[in-house]
Order: structure tokens, then C-alpha cells, then sequence
């Protein structure tokens, strides 16, 4: 059981009791989080990691919640979110630093600024540097991990630098899962101002003619297979628009589900589980989840 005193004695950020998640998911789905702690800098997050594992708590890291699916029974345990305490980006001499609580989107932005190209491809994922670190997020040619050199963690209670090497980053996913990830360094390539601009405003025009972005969803659910798209399949499998409660497969891009209005996580679970069934049976491909679904305990999905 956690006292919220005793931790209060090492953490100086803010503690949240039954925080209901849902508003922290880019899906709008999921119920509460027993404790919800926002670190203020790296010495909160090995305090409340290291209280958490001898009190036998799990400690669960969120990001943007751009792809979790959390249960509607929520998480039983702590959620780290680093934005308030992880908001910093900074150019060191060609080098950027940037905390794992900045969207992409600003990361982006303030690399265009300082004349450094490369990631702009990324400013339309909506997610925080920390989870795009983890997922290996990438799009349009481009993944994070290509120009990060460094990135700090705090790994088995304690601070770690690791090389890029150290990471294991492949096809979204890295070796980073059950760390948090704190900070990350780039070396990026110069570029001009400009045209890096443009590039960044082709793309993202690209991706809303493509993406739902206006309904509530959590990206792609499932990974590429090996030489095939997800959404292709799905799609030839007839399941555009097939709906579970409020749960949709989207007309305009068959590996995303949307939250039409007020979609549980069950709906969504049972959705998944319907296009898992379909496309095994009709095209004989096994979907594998890339989002990550939180607090389901024992119950595969
Ligand atoms: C509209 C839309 C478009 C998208 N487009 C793309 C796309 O083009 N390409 C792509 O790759 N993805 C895309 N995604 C998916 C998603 O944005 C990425 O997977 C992203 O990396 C998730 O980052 P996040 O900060 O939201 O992490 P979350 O979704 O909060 O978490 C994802 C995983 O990372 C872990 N995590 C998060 N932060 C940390 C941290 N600091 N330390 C340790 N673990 C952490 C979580 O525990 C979880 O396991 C899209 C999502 C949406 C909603």
C-alpha cells in the first residue's frame, strides 16, 4: 500500500489519486490510474521508481497515450507522465537535448529553427519524444531513432546513459519497453530553413488527406506485416467501417479504429478481435498489435 506522506518526504512533483485517463489517451478511452505522478527533474523519477519496486507497485510510463489502448478498469499501480518536469529542448553546440516530455511536433519546430533537418517528417505524430523512443515512431522515410546518438534512462532503479547502439532499435520498437526514458540527444544533418518548412507542410497535408485525425483514434493497431500493409489487408478482408459499440474501423484508413462516441476499451478489444479473425481466415495473415494495451492483467487480447 502506498502512503502518500511517505512519498510526499521524496517527491517533489505533483501526486494524483483514481485519475481517470481517458483524457490523457489520444483515443479518449480507458479508466483510472490509481496514482498519477508528474517528476519534476530525474531525482523524483529514481525516487518514486525505487519506492514503487519495494513496495511492489507497477510503474507504468505514458507519454502522449497516442498508442495505448488502457482497459476500462484502468491501472492498478503508478503512471509516470513526464511532460511538466521533461519539457526542456536545447542546442548545445550542434548537439540537441531534448526531454522526453516534448511533442514531437515542438522538437520538429525547434530543429527547423536552429537550420537542423531530418526529423521533420515526424511533426505529425502526435507523440511525446519519450514515446516515439520506445515505438521507434517513424513515418514518410524517417524514424527517431536515426539521428538520436544518446538517450538517458532510468533503468533497474537506476540513471543510465545508453549509446544508440544500446537501444536496439528496429521496426517500431526498441529495447527501451520498462525503462523511462528521460532525455535523448541528436546529431541532425543542417538543412535550410525553408525548404525544410515546406517539407514538413507537404507532409503533414499528406497525412490528414490520410489519417482520421479529426476522430478520436490511437494510430495504427496493428504492425505491417513482413512485406505487406495491415491496412491493405484489412481492407481487402471488407472490414471498413465494421463496428463493435462505438468502436469503427475508419473508412479512411482501415488500420486505425476510431472512437465514434463513446467507445470502452471492450469495444475496442472485441473490434480487434474481429479483424484479428477476419484477416487470419480470409487472407491468412496473423495481425500482430502494435498498440500497446495497458492494465488487462492476465487477459490476452
Ligand atoms: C493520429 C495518429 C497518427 C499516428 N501516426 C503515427 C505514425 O505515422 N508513425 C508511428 O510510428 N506512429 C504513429 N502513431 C502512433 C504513436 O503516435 C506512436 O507510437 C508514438 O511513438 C507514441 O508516443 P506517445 O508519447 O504517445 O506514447 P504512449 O502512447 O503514451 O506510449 C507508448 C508506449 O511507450 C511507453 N512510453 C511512453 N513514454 C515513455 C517514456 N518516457 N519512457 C518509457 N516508456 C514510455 C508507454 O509505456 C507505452 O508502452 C500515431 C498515432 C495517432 C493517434
Amino acid at each position: 500500500m502506498i502512503s502518500i506522506t511517505e512519498i510526499q518526504k521524496i517527491f517533489k512533483g505533483k501526486i494524483s489519486l483514481n485519475e481517470p485517463l481517458a483524457r490523457f489517451t489520444t483515443f479518449r478511452i480507458g479508466g483510472m490510474a490509481d496514482y498519477y505522478v508528474e517528476p519534476l527533474d530525474a531525482q523524483d523519477v529514481l525516487n518514486i521508481v525505487n519506492y514503487a519496486s519495494k513496495q511492489e507497485i507497477p510503474v507504468y510510463t505514458m507519454g502522449n497515450g497516442s498508442n495505448v489502448l488502457i482497459s476500462d478498469e484502468g491501472i492498478r499501480g503508478i503512471v509516470i507522465n513526464l511532460e511538466e518536469g521533461f519539457h526542456y529542448l536545447r542546442n548545445d553546440d550542434g548537439v540537441i537535448f531534448s526531454g522526453a516530455g516534448v511533442k514531437l511536433a515542438k522538437l520538429v519546430d525547434f530543429c527547423i529553427q536552429h537550420r537542423y533537418g531530418g526529423v521533420e517528417m515526424l511533426a505529425g505524430i502526435p507523440a511525446t519524444v519519450g514515446g516515439a523512443l520506445v515505438m521507434n515512431a517513424g513515418c514518410y522515410g524517417g524514424e527517431t531513432a536515426d539521428y538520436v546518438t544518446e538517450v538517458t534512462v532510468v533503468k533497474n532503479g537506476e540513471l543510465k546513459v545508453l549509446k544508440k547502439a544500446e537501444c536496439d532499435f528496429g521496426y517500431r520498437r526498441s529495447n527501451l519497453r520498462g525503462t523511462v526514458v528521460l532525455e535523448a540527444k541528436f546529431k541532425l544533418p543542417e538543412g535550410d530553413r525553408k525548404e525544410l518548412s515546406n517539407r514538413r507542410k507537404e507532409l503533414l497535408m499528406k497525412r490528414n488527406e490520410s489519417q482520421p485525425v479529426e476522430i478520436p483514434n490511437a494510430g495504427c493497431i496493428f504492425k505491417n506485416p513482413k512485406n505487406n500493409k495491415a491496412a491493405i489487408l484489412i481492407e481487402q478482408c471488407g472490414l471498413k467501417g465494421q463496428t463493435f459499440g462505438d468502436a469503427m474501423v475508419s473508412q479512411k484508413h482501415a488500420n486505425f479504429i476510431v472512437n465514434v462516441n463513446n467507445a470502452s476499451a471492450s469495444d475496442v478489444v472485441e473490434l480487434i478481435k474481429i479483424i484479428r479473425k477476419t484477416v487470419k481466415e480470409k487472407a491468412g495473415v496473423e495481425l500482430e498489435l502494435e498498440v500497446k494495451p495497458i492494465g488487462f492483467g492476465e487477459h490476452e487480447i
